[in-house]
């Protein structure tokens, strides 16, 4: 007979994964195609501790693209390569209260609204210094390798599938230069975009990653420095007030921390000076976030106390 595991996270965790495992609501993404092929079955948790601890459960070794995750990361890189007060004059920090691929700009300010929904995402993008598309694409994969502690990769299928049928995308990154918005050859941002979106990941690199960030940009597990400690607050405020789309508010008001979702069901929130989350499930409600992640994290920070404002 196998030993009794004495950590209570632990079983809380195996308690989580068996009860949300047969939650069957949703739906993978189709529209990349290479996405439709997606298995709905797979399911993993992932928490990691600022002091290195990590516990898991599920599929926590399958690979699958970071997708919108990604977004929150390159904010950090072009905050590191601009400044706060130049990023924010390409790109806001308000909620949309919209979908991820809403096509709406601010016309007013001359900005997407926020660098967590897709316009914003590929203005950031834009933004990633380089001498050309090779070495802004290298600076992005070492970004994300220090986020991560290994080596990571770019899966070809899914990036030529999004690029080949990212037209919506496309038609916005067309507007924004209309408007000025955005100044650089938008086909080499677009690639880049849909580059890192296409980066490949596991459940416990997630957690991994939002660990990071909770850890004031040192990676707990290498303790390597990801991103420059002043980005941290600015990047965890736009995760809380943009991370989840039309679901940004429902999300701070009950979960209350920081968060980010993937259209390949990854979900990243992080726990200032506690914890990273990941949790990956590909079955999407309609705003596109894990139907079980949100469902996991609710119950964690419920069970655990993890609200920000709970005080
Ligand atoms: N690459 C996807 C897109 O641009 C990312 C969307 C998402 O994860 N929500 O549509």
């Amino acid at each position: 007979m196998s030993q009794i595991d004495p950590s209570p996270l632990k079983v809380f965790l195996n308690e989580l994964h068996s009860q949300y495992k047969s939650v069957r609501e949703g739906a993978v993404a189709k529209y990349i195609p290479e996405l439709a092929k997606a298995n709905p079955d797979l399911f993993s948790i992932c928490i990691v501790t600022v002091d290195g601890q990590v516990w898991k459960v599920g599929d926590w070794e399958q690979l699958f693209t970071i997708q919108s995750i990604s977004k929150v990361f390159a904010y950090g890189l072009a905050l590191e390569d601009h400044g706060l007060d130049y990023v924010l004059t390409r790109v806001g920090v308000e909620p949309t209260g919209d979908a991820f691929n809403a096509i709406i700009l601010d016309e007013q300010s001359k900005r997407p609204y926020n660098p967590m929904v897709n316009a914003g995402a590929i203005a950031t993008t834009s933004l990633i210094k380089g001498s050309g598309p090779t070495e802004r694409l290298n600076r992005m994969l070492d970004m994300f390798q220090r986020y991560i502690g290994r080596d990571v990769f770019v899966d070809i299928s899914v990036f030529t599938s999004e690029r080949s049928t990212g037209h919506r995308n496309r038609a916005m990154a067309h507007l924004m230069l209309n408007f000025g918005m955005i100044d650089r050859n938008i086909e080499e941002a677009l690639d880049l975009y849909f580059q890192q979106c296409a980066v490949m990941v596991n459940c416990q690199d997630l957690a991994v990653m939002a660990a990071t960030l909770g850890n004031r940009g040192i990676n707990p597990i290498t303790k390597e420095r990801a991103v420059d400690k002043r980005y941290i607050k600015d990047i965890l405020s736009v995760m809380y007030t943009c991370g989840m789309y039309n679901f940004a508010g429902e999300w701070a008001y009950k979960i209350g921390i920081p968060v980010k979702s993937g259209i390949c069901g990854g979900i990243i929130a992080v726990v200032p000076n506690k914890m990273g989350i990941g949790v990956f499930s590909p079955l999407l409600d309609v705003r596109g976030n894990s139907v079980r992640g949100v469902k996991v994290c609710e119950e964690l920070s419920q069970r655990l106390g993890l609200h920000l404002f709970d005080c």
